[in-house]
């Protein structure tokens, strides 16, 4: 079945996710190096507070933390990182599909408009995602999706021989003692 967004689903906006595992702590929106002021200046165009933490870096030795950072991440306005900054849930208005709108959907971040698309050879949906849950089969008609992400892929590409994750130290009350903060090689 060919994807197109669940009725009234706005889940890929609030639910954030524990990635790699939960000692990472709970991921952001990625934004890359040269959307992170764009994103930036957005937010403070619209009077919104958001946190941009480092997300993936890479280093030439086997240093103390990378040297060059190649993804930042947005992360979500809640205590346990949930919900996008600028998912609009105020006011009464809806996307075409019914879901809350995003404050800068035409200069949205390069991962919103790859998403669910996650992997391009072979083409893979997030399982995640609403309309993935409920389709046996979820398939194409996903071509601007992909086109997002072959570009954040070749934006990201590096031969650096260390690669570092940064540990958001943000997620659920309950996980606490498992969250970790800051640059981890991987
Ligand atoms: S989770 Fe999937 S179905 Fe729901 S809004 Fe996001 S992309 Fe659409
Ligand atoms: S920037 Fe917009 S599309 Fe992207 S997660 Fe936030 S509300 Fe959703």
């Amino acid at each position: 079945m060919d994807f197109s967004c669940i009725e009234d689903c706005s889940k890929c906006c609030i639910e954030r996710e524990y990635y790699p595992t939960k000692k990472f702590g709970k991921v952001g929106v990625l934004i890359l190096p040269d959307e992170k002021k764009k994103i930036e200046s957005l937010a403070e165009k619209n009077g919104i507070k958001i946190t941009i933490l480092p997300r993936i870096g890479v280093s030439e030795n086997k240093s103390d933390g990378p040297d060059t950072i190649l993804a930042y991440q947005m992360m979500g306005r809640e205590q346990n990182g949930n919900t996008c900054p600028f998912l609009n849930m105020e006011s009464s208005k809806r996307s075409p599909h019914g879901g809350y709108t995003c404050k800068i959907y035409d200069s949205r971040p390069l991962a919103c408009r790859a998403y669910p698309v996650i992997e391009s050879a072979p083409l893979t949906l997030d399982s995640k995602c609403k309309f993935c849950e409920r389709c046996d089969a979820p398939t194409g008609h996903v071509d601007s999706e992909l086109e997002s992400l072959v570009k954040i892929k070749d934006e990201m590409k590096t031969d650096a021989p260390y690669i570092w994750r940064y540990a958001t130290g943000v997620g659920e009350s309950q996980d606490k003692d498992l969250i970790e903060n800051g640059w981890f090689l991987v």
